[in-house]
């Protein structure tokens, strides 16, 4: 169920009027519904309820504080990929031992905060790390615990900038490697082998990827316990696909994708470790914009919004499709024509769709952006100087601001001209 739904001819984030909202926020923002959070969260755990296991929310989708909390209250553990995320899941009350720290080019100051907040496993990407780690751990006399994430070479038939679990990616360590890095990872001092992970990419509907990816890492565990590691839990990582348009299937679900896991690692026994992301949160968020201009040009018609790539750089970026609606629900019989949606930025990949059937719509209107609450907001910038979209939480009748505009004069004071140029 979508929280997004029209109720006497109104969009309604549950049960909150998005105009009521406009009025008090402005536009563009981002709007994020607590209820939908909460309820994708379950729906996962409930596919694992019979079997010992932890999601770690992949939280570079969507890092706001409302939303971490929303889910650390739920018993959610992070997947990080910086040291900034660890102190956002630390703010948020999440514990160490239920955050896992993912990512190629960890720092050494990175890596002595994580050991500080004694997190539960960190996923090492390559040997270097593994030296790096192990020097710093011994020198603050503590122990990582350490997954080698290995990169089973399967193609997750998902667009080329998301998928990472094949040998062309920079993630991982070869799967065929990964028996000789995990014999060294055992012998080296400060270092306490207690898992295996992987993660092959995200927006990913179909279970095949996954299922071939499962079969390589379950023989991959079976290897090393005969070799002697003692592992503990096997993480899977995350990248469950969403449905982003009206009129595609439904990709695989929870109860489906447990399936295809248990079946492959329920047997190993160990505790499974989850990394999505995009599954909790994508559906949960829309990006509500009014239209500023209606531009009929000599080959297609322009509408021109005030959001923009830098608020929303997904359908430049992947080519992805995010369904658009405007907010006052179109008469049944109204006529749709194809046009162009795009921002003010000075740039031609500023669109949020092309040739797209809409209807009618005039200077004044709002839109919606649907399945905007996964890497939206947290990919946005502040090119062309328009400052940092803000975000909104509905939660039933209440809402609240999670994040404000921050008004342009922080913008330009952030910025320091050095006196010998103001005095020259
Ligand atoms: C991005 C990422 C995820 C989350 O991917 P989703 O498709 O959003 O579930 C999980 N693990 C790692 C290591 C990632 O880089």
């Amino acid at each position: 169920m979508s929280p997004f739904s029209y109720r006497d001819g109104v969009l309604h984030a549950e049960g909150v009027d998005l105009r009521a909202i406009t009025r008090e926020v402005g536009t563009p923002f981002y709007c994020y519904a607590r209820a939908a959070l909460t309820e994708r969260y379950k729906a996962f755990n409930e596919a694992f309820a019979g079997v010992p296991h932890l999601l770690c929310f992949a939280m570079k989708t969507n890092s706001n504080q409302a939303v971490l909390t929303t889910l650390a209250r739920l018993g959610a553990g992070m997947d990080v990929v910086s040291g900034g995320e660890i102190m956002r899941a630390r703010a948020a009350g999440v514990p160490g031992e239920r955050i896992v720290f993912s990512g190629v080019g960890k720092t050494r100051a990175e890596m002595a905060l994580a050991l500080r907040e004694n997190i539960l496993c960190f996923n090492v990407e390559s040997e270097p790390e593994l030296e790096a780690l192990s020097g710093i751990a011994s020198a603050m006399g503590v122990t990582a615990r350490i997954s080698v994430r290995v990169n089973p070479d399967v193609d997750a038939l998902t667009h080329a900038k998301i998928s990472t679990g094949t040998y062309a990616n920079k993630f991982g360590v070869p799967i065929s490697e990964a028996p000789r890095v995990y014999a060294r990872a055992a012998a080296l001092p400060g270092i306490e082998v207690t898992g295996v992970d992987m993660h092959i990419g995200s927006q990913i509907v179909e279970l095949a990827p996954i299922e071939a990816a499962c079969t390589r890492l379950a023989d991959l565990a079976r290897q090393l316990i005969a070799a002697g590691h003692r592992l503990t839990h096997i993480d899977v990582g995350g990248g469950l696909g969403v449905r982003y348009r009206a009129d595609d299937a439904d990709p695989p679900g929870p109860q489906a994708y447990a399936e295809t896991i248990l079946r492959h690692l329920g047997a190993l026994g160990l505790k499974l470790i989850f990394e999505h992301g995009r599954l909790i949160a994508a559906n949960a968020g829309i990006l509500v914009s009014e239209v500023l201009y209606v531009k009929k040009g000599a080959a297609k018609t322009f509408v021109i919004v005030d959001a923009a790539m830098n608020d929303l750089v997904r359908p430049t970026l992947y080519e992805a499709w995010h369904e658009i609606v405007p907010v006052i629900a179109p008469a049944p019989d109204a006529l749709h024509s194809h046009v162009d949606v795009v921002g003010p930025v000075c740039e031609s990949g500023d669109y949020l769709a092309q040739n797209r059937a809409l209807p009618p719509l005039k200077a004044g209107d709002l839109i919606g952006v649907l399945s905007a609450g996964a890497y939206g907001a947290v990919q946005a910038g502040t090119y062309n100087t328009r400052p940092l979209v803000p975000e909104v939480m509905v939660d039933g009748t209440r809402w609240a601001t999670i994040r404000a505009r921050p008004p342009v004069t922080a913008l330009i004071d952030a910025d320091n001209v050095p006196s010998w140029l103001a005095q020259d």
